[in-house]
């Protein structure tokens, strides 16, 4: 019997479980699309209801497994997608939203991100999500791959703080965030979304991380999660097409880390001792 998941809160008070699936590189390939559908399927059954896509995987086709992944229970999930920055205009914001929409099989998605910041003026950007908002196409918008002083400047714009979430880079081998990001997003209370939390599948390998994992008798992956897990409004996004494994990445929400498990994690992994740079994949 799994221990529910943790949950996260978006400044509007809606709640999501704290540990969702991602979706890059799926829709890639036609003999995965069964088990990629399958994946996602298997991961809302036991609760991980939250799915990230974005129009850029897979040329859309990412959304499209989604759509067909989620095709009579779209009351059940909480959908994120993203807007590329070469689309990220007034007119090509609303254009790319309907687009995921039609993609998706929705009249909707719960929270639409601009993928990383480009060379549209932010400010129209803004003007279209607010403008998706009222239409009914998104219900919450924010940004992913901002860092502290960007999420500042768009906090300063007109509507910029109505951004309700941001996606970054985070897991045990890229903790730079802890520094100065997540302390604003908690300041904040915004929800921060870990992307690639198992560092793509390199962290498995990890010696270190492969010793504690067996000695507290748990996989690696499910380790990383967990150390996720532990922190407040974090919400990680692991990504897999096999059921099998989303299910052990559930499995990772009931795993309750002992100090000395944290304090060895620090030291395999240390924490920032100063600002770093956004990481990015
Ligand atoms: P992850 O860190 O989630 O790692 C995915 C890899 O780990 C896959 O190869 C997967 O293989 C493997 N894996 C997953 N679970 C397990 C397990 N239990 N045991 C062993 N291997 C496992 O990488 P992603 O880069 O995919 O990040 C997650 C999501 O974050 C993306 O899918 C996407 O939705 C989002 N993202 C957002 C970005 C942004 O700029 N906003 C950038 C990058 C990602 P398999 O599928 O075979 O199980």
């Amino acid at each position: 019997m799994s221990l529910p998941l943790p949950s996260a809160t978006f400044p509007d008070g809606h709640a999501v479980p704290a540990l969702g699936l991602g979706t890059w590189h799926m829709g890639e390939n036609r003999t995965e699309v069964l088990s990629e559908v399958r994946a996602l399927q298997t991961g809302i059954d036991c609760g991980m209801t939250l799915i990230d896509t974005a129009e850029m995987y897979a040329g859309g086709g990412a959304e499209e497994i989604t759509g067909e992944a989620i095709m009579g229970r779209r009351d059940e999930v909480f959908i994120v997608s993203k807007v590329m920055p070469s689309n990220a205009s007034y007119q090509g914001t609303i254009a790319a939203c309907e687009a995921s929409l039609q993609r998706l099989g929705t009249d909707h998605v719960d929270l639409y991100l601009l993928h990383w910041p480009g060379r549209h003026p932010l400010g129209r950007t803004v003007e279209a999500f607010e403008e998706l908002r009222k239409s009914g196409k998104i219900v919450r918008w924010g940004v992913s791959n901002f860092d502290t002083v960007a999420m500042r400047q768009l906090s300063a714009l007109p509507d910029g703080g109505n951004c309700a979430a941001n996606q970054v880079l985070y897991n045990l081998s890229t903790r730079g965030i802890e520094f100065d990001l997540m302390p604003w997003m908690t300041e904040n209370a915004m929800p921060l979304m870990a992307y690639s939390p198992l560092d793509e599948g390199r962290l498995l390998r990890h010696p270190g991380l492969g010793n504690l994992a067996r000695q507290i008798g748990v996989t690696p992956a499910q380790l990383a999660l967990a150390f996720l897990l532990a922190r407040d409004n974090v919400i990680p996004i692991p990504k897999s097409s096999s059921p099998e494994r989303v299910r052990q990445n559930r499995a990772s929400a009931d795993i309750r880390l002992t100090e000395d498990q944290i304090r060895e994690l620090d030291q395999i992994f240390p924490p920032p001792r100063s600002r770093e740079p956004l990481a990015m994949i």
